[in-house]
């Protein structure tokens, strides 16, 4: 038999901005265990803004971020976006000889006859490109020019206003655990987790390391995943319940998850659980 409480369950969910796609999710988000959260566009804006750029080797800071936006030029990832603003000309695009987005990465390019990587230490790792020890606090874009490393943009994104107090109402509603994951770096990560309270965090996971900890953590245990991008959309299937953000989300995302909030108000969730609980179990 069907409760027939879920329908209304799922009615009032959609008054409140919260899409619901069966009954019986209402049922998973009554008695949640876990809920693990990406972090980019979904614990932070995703709206990344160039706050830093630093050159080595002799080449001007304009023409740092000059070629970064080049190769950046066919990207949508958030970090792209911001220095594609930040450098804030148009581009001629025939100057793009070869693109490549390389998942978790970065990008490598060919632009005006050289090689270019842009991207995270992981990705001038696999090209072996020697960089320095930065200190900068945020996410750290390197671009090599030719093998060679040219200088990095320093970007920063911000928490959601309010994510905290979500976190903390979680737990008082009876969530035991809460676990961020993240293709960002440590240091960003840790800062991140310790300013919202978050239990766990692990950090420079490629996508499939992503499916690979929620595996683990999953268990058998009631466990929710909330993310936004396309990467997350194998992770949203494979939650008991996935929930994408609506707003801002990738459209993989929002097709893959069984909850979407439809204004990336992460406030929702506590709606979510709240409503999920009134439900009244009328069965017929
Ligand atoms: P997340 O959404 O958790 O940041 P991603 O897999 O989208 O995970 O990105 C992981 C990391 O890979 C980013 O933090 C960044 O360091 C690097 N990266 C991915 N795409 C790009 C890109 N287009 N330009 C520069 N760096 C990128
Ligand atoms: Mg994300």
């Amino acid at each position: 038999s069907i409760p027939l409480g879920y329908f209304a369950g799922v009615g009032a969910l959609s008054k409140h901005g919260v899409l619901v796609k069966g009954g019986n999710y209402i049922e998973v988000l009554k008695n949640l265990n876990t809920i693990i959260f990406d972090k980019t566009g979904t614990l932070t804006e995703g709206v990344f803004e160039v706050v830093e750029i630093k050159t080595y080797n002799g080449i001007s800071e304009n023409e740092l971020l000059e070629i970064a936006a080049y190769a950046e030029e066919h990207s949508n990832h958030p970090i792209a976006e911001s220095i594609k603003k930040k450098y804030g000309k148009t581009f001629d695009k025939s100057l793009i000889e070869h693109y490549e987005e390389i998942s978790g990465h970065g990008i490598k390019a060919k632009i005006k006859g050289k090689e270019i990587l842009v991207g995270n230490k992981k990705l001038m790792e696999k090209f072996n490109v020697k960089i320095p020890e930065i200190k900068f606090n945020g996410t750290i874009v390197f671009v090599s020019i030719n093998g060679i490393f040219a200088g990095y943009i320093g970007i920063s994104d911000k928490i959601k206003p309010g994510v905290k107090e979500v976190i903390k109402k979680l737990k008082k509603l009876g969530v035991k655990k809460t676990v961020m994951l993240t293709g960002d770096n440590k240091k960003v990560a840790e800062e991140v987790a310790k300013e919202i309270g978050i239990d766990e965090y692990f950090a420079e996971l490629l996508p499939g390391d992503k499916i690979k900890f929620f595996e683990k953590y999953k268990n058998g245990v009631s466990t929710a995943f909330v993310g936004d991008g396309i990467n997350d959309a194998p992770v949203l299937t494979r939650a008991d319940v996935g929930i994408a953000m609506g707003g801002l989300g990738s459209d993989a995302a929002i097709e893959a998850a069984d909850v979407v909030i439809m204004d990336d108000d992460l406030s929702k969730l506590i709606d979510s659980i709240k409503i999920s609980r009134k439900t009244l179990k009328i069965t017929w």
